[in-house]
Formats: C-alpha cells, sequence, structure tokens
C-alpha cells in the first residue's frame, strides 16, 4: 500500500475539507498487526482521526467511549465473530458507518455482513485509495448527525443514541423512520425544517424518487405521537405543516415561544 500520486491528491482533498475540530473519527478493527498499522496510517495521513483496535470486545468498548462516525471492521476476529460485532455496533450507535474488511470473497459472508448491519463492505487486499474513496462517497451522502443525544421537549423525550423516545415516562413505539424523523425535527423543535432537509436527513441525499414516502410516515409519526400524548393525558406535541415549505416540530407551552423557553428563543442542545 505504497502512496500514488492518486493517493496524495486524495489526501490533499481530504485534509482542505476538514478542519482541525471536525476531523472524521474512524475507528479501525483489525487483528492483523500489518494491516491495522497500514490502514491506520493511511487514515492518519488522510486527514482522519483514527483509533485502532485488535479485539472485537475492544472495538465496542471504545466505541461507546468515542462514538466514533466511521468503523472499518475485520471479520476475522480472535474473540468475537466480525458478523457479530457489526450486529452489536449496529443497534448500539445507528448512525455510525461501518464497512467490513473481509479477506472471505465467499459472497455469503459478504451478505450476511451486510444483514448484519455494515453499509459497505472491501474485500482484502484493497488498497488505499479505494479505501479512502469510499469512504468520501459514503460520508457525502450521509450528513453528520447534529441532534443532541438526548433532547427533552416538555414531556417528550427523545434520545437519539439509545433510540427511545418517550411520553411523560412512558414508551413511545416508534418505527425507526419515525424515529428518524421525529430526532431530525426534534433538533430544530420550533424552526421550520424543509421537506429536502428532511429527505435528506432522514432517507438519503440522493433520493430522486417519491417524497411520498414523507408524507405516509410523518402521518404516522403525528398519529402515534397524539395517541401516546392521549394515553399520558398530556398535550401532544404538534408537527405544523407549512405548505410549500416543511413543517415545524412544537411542543405546547415549550419550544419557539419565548416566555416558556428559558434561553428567551427556542430550545436548543449542545451535541
Ligand atoms: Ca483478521
Amino acid at each position: 500500500m505504497t502512496a500514488t500520486l492518486a493517493d496524495q491528491l486524495s489526501y490533499a482533498r481530504d485534509m482542505q475539507a476538514m478542519t482541525s475540530d471536525d476531523k472524521t473519527d474512524v475507528l479501525v478493527v483489525e487483528d492483523d498487526p500489518d494491516i491495522g498499522r497500514q490502514v491506520a496510517e493511511g487514515l492518519r495521513a488522510a486527514g482522519y482521526l483514527t483509533r485502532w483496535c485488535r479485539t472485537g470486545a475492544g472495538a465496542l468498548e471504545e466505541a461507546r467511549l468515542s462514538a466514533p462516525r466511521v468503523a472499518l471492521l475485520d471479520l476475522g476476529l480472535p474473540d468475537i465473530d466480525g458478523v457479530d460485532v457489526a450486529r452489536r455496533l449496529r443497534a448500539e450507535h445507528p448512525a455510525l458507518l461501518i464497512v467490513v474488511l473481509t479477506a472471505r470473497s465467499d459472497d455469503m459472508d459478504v451478505v450476511i455482513g451486510l444483514d448484519a448491519g455494515a453499509d459497505d463492505y472491501l474485500t482484502k487486499p484493497f488498497s488505499m485509495t479505494v479505501l479512502l474513496a469510499r469512504l468520501r462517497a459514503h460520508l457525502r451522502s450521509r450528513p453528520v448527525v447534529t441532534a443532541a443525544a438526548v433532547m427533552e421537549l416538555g414531556a417528550l423525550r427523545v434520545d437519539a443514541t439509545a433510540r427511545r423516545c418517550t411520553m411523560e415516562g412512558a414508551e413511545v413505539d416508534l418505527r425507526p423512520k419515525e424515529l428518524d424523523l421525529l430526532v431530525a425535527l426534534a433538533a430544530r423543535a420550533g424552526e421550520a425544517v424543509t421537506r429536502e432537509d428532511l429527505m435528506a436527513e432522514v432517507w438519503d441525499e440522493n433520493w430522486f424518487g417519491s417524497t411520498k414516502t414523507l408524507d405516509v410516515t410523518m402521518a404516522a409519526l403525528r398519529q402515534r405521537l397524539a395517541a401516546a400524548a392521549s394515553r399520558s393525558g398530556t398535550d401532544s406535541p404538534t408537527i405544523t405543516t407549512l405548505r410549500g415549505h416543511g413543517y415545524r416540530l412544537e411542543i405546547p407551552g415549550f419550544a419557539g415561544t419565548e416566555a416558556d423557553s428559558p434561553s428567551g428563543g427556542p430550545r436548543r442542545w449542545t451535541p
């Protein structure tokens, strides 16, 4: 894995794209010392903040501690099977980009890895150029989650990391996309959020299909929030449709109402 001119140009682009405080954090999980070192060094040279773990248990622990944006995961680990590690990482870190590094070229293993929650895979041996190009492509199409992990809006509590939503402490059962949508709206409670932004954040930046899926998911989310509010005897948060623009999440007597907001404006959270 020697640095070619193409590598160096990609490194330069990566370096340019990042300021020191917005470096992408990559967790490399690889027990092979040579591959691990080469990948970690290549990523660092490309401007990524890089951590390297040699075991599955170490990776799960490190991911909990440092909440990386990307995990490069070898499937053949000494302690836990990489597929199980992928499954657990996916369950604990929904927004994590997981790229599986596998010596197993067998199609079935790749399918199992992707089913376990991996976003992509690379078969060994791979070049640093290809790895960096894949990362750039994935990171472009996946905006950084800017929502705080836990958002409390009156009786409504949204935990983006644990992927839970409660109303007055009672669990609100939401489907994955409904929760994603609520997280996106709650992160900007009291503010207008455009349909385009929601489509990009909740579905895919490169979504060219019908936005009917947004309407359907929005209707279901409204219904579930209203049902939960009525069960807990609280006022329901409302999602107001702003015609030709988007939506705004309003919490009764809370977000966007200056008198009730401690900061004197729409409530905000620090990530
Ligand atoms: Ca290995």
